[in-house]
This record gives C-alpha cells, sequence and structure tokens, in this order.
C-alpha cells in the first residue's frame, strides 16, 4: 500500500475510507494481516492491519512494524530535457527500468529549459506503484551540466552515451551491473551535444564513452536502452 506518509517502527496509521476499501474489500485482508507498506523515501515496511472500523465509514488502522533493509538504489540518468512527452516516457521507463535518480542536465544544445519537476515526481511516483517499486527515483531540480560534473560523487562511473564513435561497446562497460559498481548514464539532447563539451566531458576521468551501436538513437531510446542494459546485466 502506498501512503505518503512518515513510517516508524510501531506508529498507528490510520487509513482512509478509499485505502480501507482497497485493503479489506479489493485485498481482502481482514485484522491481522500483513501489509506491505511504502513511502517512497524508506523503502518497503511492514505492517499488519491493527483494527478494522466498519462503522465509521469502514475505516481501518494499521500498526507498522519492522523495516526490511532498504533496497540499493539503481544507476543515475542524466539526460538533458528533450521535448515533454518524450521526457515522461523517459521518466516513467527509467523508473521500471530501475534507475535511481533522475537528474535534467541542461546542456549547450538543450532547447527545452522548462522542466516542470513536480509534474515528473508524480510520473516516477505514479510508475513506481504501478510496477512494485519500493522506492521512487529522486527527480532532481534541472541544473547545468558542468555544474553536476563539477560536484560529481568519488565511486560512481559516468558512462557518456557518445554517438560520434569514440565509445566502447556498452556492454563491455557493464562487467559488474550491481550496487557495488554505482554508475550512471550521460544522454544528450535532440541535437547532441557541442564538440567542444563533448570533448570537456570526455577527458573527466570518471566518464567512460560508451557506444549503443550504429544508429542515431532519439535521446529517450538511447536512455532507455542502456537503462535496459544495465537492467538485464543486473538481474543476473
Ligand atoms: N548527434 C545526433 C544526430 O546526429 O542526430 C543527435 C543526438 S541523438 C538524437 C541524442 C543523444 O542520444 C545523443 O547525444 C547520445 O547521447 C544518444 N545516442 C543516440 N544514438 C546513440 C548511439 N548509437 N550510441 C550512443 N549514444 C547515442
Amino acid at each position: 500500500l502506498w501512503l505518503d506518509a512518515p513510517l516508524a517502527e510501531g506508529a498507528e496509521v490510520p487509513l482512509s475510507p478509499a485505502q480501507t476499501h482497497y485493503l479489506v474489500s479489493v485485498m481482502r485482508r481482514g485484522p491481522g494481516d500483513a501489509v506491505a507498506l511504502f513511502n517512497g523515501r524508506d523503502g518497503e515496511w511492514r505492517a499488519r492491519l491493527a483494527t478494522l472500523d466498519r462503522k465509521r465509514g469502514g475505516t481501518a488502522c494499521l500498526e507498522v512494524r519492522m523495516r526490511p533493509p532498504h533496497p540499493e538504489p539503481g544507476p543515475w540518468l542524466l539526460i538533458a530535457p528533450v521535448k515533454r512527452q518524450a521526457l515522461d516516457l523517459t521518466v516513467e521507463k527509467a523508473t521500471e527500468l530501475g534507475a535511481g535518480r533522475l537528474l535534467p542536465v541542461l546542456t549547450r544544445r538543450t532547447n527545452s529549459q522548462r522542466v516542470k519537476t513536480d509534474r515528473l515526481r508524480a510520473i516516477a511516483t505514479e510508475a513506481a506503484e504501478q510496477c512494485g517499486r519500493l522506492t521512487v527515483p529522486e527527480v532532481a531540480e534541472p541544473q547545468p551540466l558542468p555544474e553536476v560534473l563539477a560536484d560529481w560523487p568519488a565511486g560512481r562511473r559516468l558512462l557518456l552515451l557518445d554517438e560520434t564513435g569514440g565509445g566502447r561497446p556498452l556492454g563491455h562497460c557493464l562487467e559488474r551491473a550491481d550496487a557495488a559498481d554505482p554508475v550512471a548514464f550521460l544522454v544528450g539532447p535532440e541535437g547532441g551535444f557541442d564538440n567542444s563539451e563533448l570533448d570537456a566531458v570526455r577527458q573527466l576521468p570518471f566518464v567512460q564513452p560508451v557506444d549503443l551501436g550504429p544508429r542515431i538513437l532519439r535521446a529517450e531510446t538511447a536512455a532507455l536502452a542502456a537503462l535496459a542494459a544495465w537492467q538485464v546485466l543486473a538481474a543476473g
């Protein structure tokens, strides 16, 4: 059950009539039954249906119990904002494919500077709920690419999706697609990166240019192809 509320061990969480209806009538849970909770921030929690008060408009109350280990987040995706529909699709599919963070980055040729992060966050939340993810990927505020790279976390490789022929095949760069090898993907905008921008990114020690084959993919296709490759390898 998705609860947009902080969860704490032993908390009593009252449910709305709609949530009670979902649990009792749709999921056929009764008092004492186990319920998996998540709120997109703290990973999954276990709870049990503590009380069910049919009189007061049919509301239930959950008693929150232990919290299983926090699942490792997946790869980060740095994407230069593309047109609205394509960006929505990218956020939804990247969530399903296990992306851990989504960072809209402003590059020299990015033409849609306006990114409605609230809408993207709602898309990510809905996608997480639909696919049964227990964490919702963070959608960061758009930032100029140089600023993001200047503050890059140690230990995380950045795989630059490079269609200009300067990269290694992606499969060779994802030897161990798992949490122990955190990666990020950087995808350019519809017009690609400009040459000096591309050179500057390629120089960085944590960057590896990678190639997704001989065809020029749309940015959203490239992003999802890379995440799907990671997901397939991470699934083992
Ligand atoms: N330079 C492209 C062109 O000539 O049309 C425009 C950029 S492409 C539409 C958008 C982004 O997708 C690129 O910046 C790159 O990050 C990624 N991309 C597309 N095809 C790719 C490929 N075959 N290998 C790696 N990355 C690719």
